[in-house]
């Protein structure tokens, strides 16, 4: 039986408590929504159900796919046990077409397909708001090693094939989203944090709707409606 103890950490979107077995962390996934660094705030019904069903779900298909997660198993509708992992300070994103803040810094209108998928890093640090980084500074910061940043490129690679495939069997565009990694007791890399609807843009690859945050983002409406449908449209692939 698992215990929940003590509260570690509370993030924008989930709370993080030890539990009676050190190697292992209970995430809870919470309602609240944030954007643009916190400055934009708010709640979605709903939502942290809905982020861990998708979130379990792609981990599940991920591991199958031979991409290690920290995924151990569901607890509950907002809860999951992972493993307790050290989580690398970069967040890996990879972008198969232009929107956000790529479509901003190059000049170019948001929802063209790119030439090859782009991966950028960025350093994790709220205080800062998450500035662009590259391996250079990585390694002068020493802020992970070398090997695991390899690693961890690679399976960011490899998750986007996999989640392209998957997604577009269900009639959704991946336009890109962003992974954290962890390193685990036997020094490996695994894929942590969550991967859902917060964490990817999607789009209805008939309509070009939005299925994702930017619902949130941008006061589109029907958010929950939108995070649903993707996790409906995923559930008839199990
Ligand atoms: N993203 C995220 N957390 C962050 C920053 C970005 O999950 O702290 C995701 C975002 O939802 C999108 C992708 O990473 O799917 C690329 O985000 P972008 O750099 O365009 O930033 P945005 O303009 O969305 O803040």
């Amino acid at each position: 039986m698992v215990q929940k103890l003590q509260l570690l950490h509370e993030g924008k979107a989930k709370k993080v408590y030890s539990t009676n077995n050190p190697h292992e962390l209970l995430l809870e996934f919470k309602d609240d929504a944030t954007a643009f660094d916190g400055q934009k705030k708010g709640r979605i019904r709903e939502k942290g159900a809905l982020n861990l069903a998708i979130s379990v779900l792609l981990f599940e298909y991920l591991e199958k796919e031979n991409i290690p997660t920290h995924f151990i198993k569901k607890i509950s509708t907002t809860e999951m046990l992972v493993k307790a992992v050290k989580i690398i300070p970069v967040e890996f994103v990879v972008r198969n077409w232009t929107a956000g803040s790529l479509a901003k810094r190059m000049g170019i209108e948001e929802g063209i397909k790119l030439k090859k998928p782009i991966l950028e890093l960025y350093y994790k640090n709220d205080e800062l708001r998450d500035p662009m980084i590259n391996e250079y500074h990585i390694e002068a910061f020493e802020l992970a090693e070398r090997q695991h940043i390899e690693k961890a490129k690679e399976y960011s690679f490899a998750v986007n094939d996999a989640l392209i495939r998957l997604f577009e069997s269900v009639g959704i565009i991946l336009a890109d989203f962003k992974l954290e990694f962890g390193i685990d007791s036997k020094d490996e890399v695994v894929l942590a944090d969550e991967i859902s609807p917060d964490s990817c843009r999607l789009w209805d690859a008939k309509t070009m709707e939005k299925l994702d945050k930017d619902r949130f983002r941008r006061d589109l409406g029907r958010i929950e409606e939108a995070y649903r449908e993707v996790l409906k449209r995923l559930e008839t692939r199990r």
